[in-house]
């Protein structure tokens, strides 16, 4: 089957310029939520780890559960079932409907709806939410707030950045009324946090910035990041395709002269989303994928024993009209990894 590299001396190089920009290791906290974008959670936990982060967000209770050993600190956006306790996991509060379901003593981090409307409690809910959650001895560990659109050209990220701003005051002074300790605050992810001159929050959610990407890095001239994952795919079969032959589904390749053709064990049930006759892709060594992709192959003009099908997911992303988000975390968690 197809192969995952990650290459540590990237994510390394990625860590380094991420906590120097967040101010140090402590102030970041590593996103590793949907099989961290795709890389692997343990593969890329241990490793974050090992970098000397400290703190992860993931999206369960289950994934927290995995890689519990590797942090201090583990931020959990969407758990619904709120059935494991542990003093190193902080619940999000998406909603005041849950106030009453989590356990007692839990760490909780309130999300504020500062304008993206998806999930989080309204701001005239603070004071409300806070005084339920002490109420039932439950820990207010962290208020914090998600940016609509931090890596676009908008006046969004300045605007829900004031809102935040007057909610850590608003929390700030109805903590101090009730006794309570003042929660940490966090509300930037990758594009935010290299959009803030001034980061002065406890930490931030970095996500596609650790994997060596971000979204109109040349826009904003955001710092160049190294892509840590690539995949490679082994080689089948190989044939020479006759001037006239066609290769594949529909036959919609066809050779204009005698060539060499050989199929490769990556398709899209691993997750390498179909590419077809209007949707053509040459990898970095300059092969073509020929015709449509099936489920478990593709074709490309080349009899290489292993082929690196991308080390950057940029140009696919592209041609599939969507982010590079979308390329890394719809790959088959069982593809197998190799750091090195
Ligand atoms: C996914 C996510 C992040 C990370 O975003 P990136 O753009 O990948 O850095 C941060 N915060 C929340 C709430 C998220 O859901």
């Amino acid at each position: 089957m197809a192969k995952i590299l990650l290459r540590k001396e990237n994510l390394f190089y990625n860590l380094d310029i991420i906590s120097k920009k967040a101010g140090s290791i402590e102030k970041v906290a590593v996103v590793l939520k949907d099989n961290a974008y795709g890389h692997g959670l343990i593969e890329i936990g241990k490793l974050a780890s090992e970098y000397g982060i400290k703190k992860a967000v993931v999206r369960t209770i289950d994934d927290a559960l995995k890689i519990e050993k590797f942090f201090d600190y583990i931020v959990i956006l969407a758990e619904k079932s709120f059935h494991t306790y542990s003093h190193t996991f902080h619940i999000a509060l998406n909603t005041c409907e849950d106030i009453e379901r989590l356990p007692i003593n839990s760490n909780v981090h309130i999300k504020i709806d500062t304008g993206m409307h998806r999930s989080g409690i309204k701001p005239s809910e603070l004071e409300k939410a806070i005084l339920g959650l002490s109420k039932r001895n439950i820990h207010i560990t962290g208020v914090f707030t998600h940016h609509k659109g931090a890596d676009e050209l908008s006046t969004n990220f300045f605007w829900q950045k004031a809102v935040f701003s007057s909610i850590k005051e608003n929390v700030k002074k109805i903590c101090e009324q009730l006794s309570l300790p003042i929660p940490a605050f966090h509300s930037c992810n990758s594009a935010a946090l290299f959009r803030t001159s001034d980061f002065d929050e406890d930490f931030a959610r970095v996500g596609i910035a650790t994997y060596g990407y971000i979204d109109n890095a040349d826009v904003f001239k955001f710092p160049k990041l190294k892509p840590v994952m690539s995949l490679w795919a082994n080689r089948i079969s190989t044939r020479t395709l006759k001037k006239g032959q066609s290769v594949g589904y529909g036959g919609k390749f066809s050779a204009t002269e005698d060539m060499i053709v050989s199929n490769y064990d990556v398709g899209y049930g691993d997750g390498f989303l179909r590419l077809n006759e209007r949707k053509t892709y040459t990898t970095p060594k300059g092969y073509k994928v020929l015709g449509r992709v099936s489920m478990d192959n593709l074709s490309l003009n080349t009899d290489d024993e292993k082929v690196c099908i991308f080390d950057d997911v940029n140009a696919l992303a592209k041609v599939h009209d969507t982010i590079t988000y979308e390329i890394t975390t719809t790959l088959n968690p069982n593809i197998e990894k190799e750091i090195v």
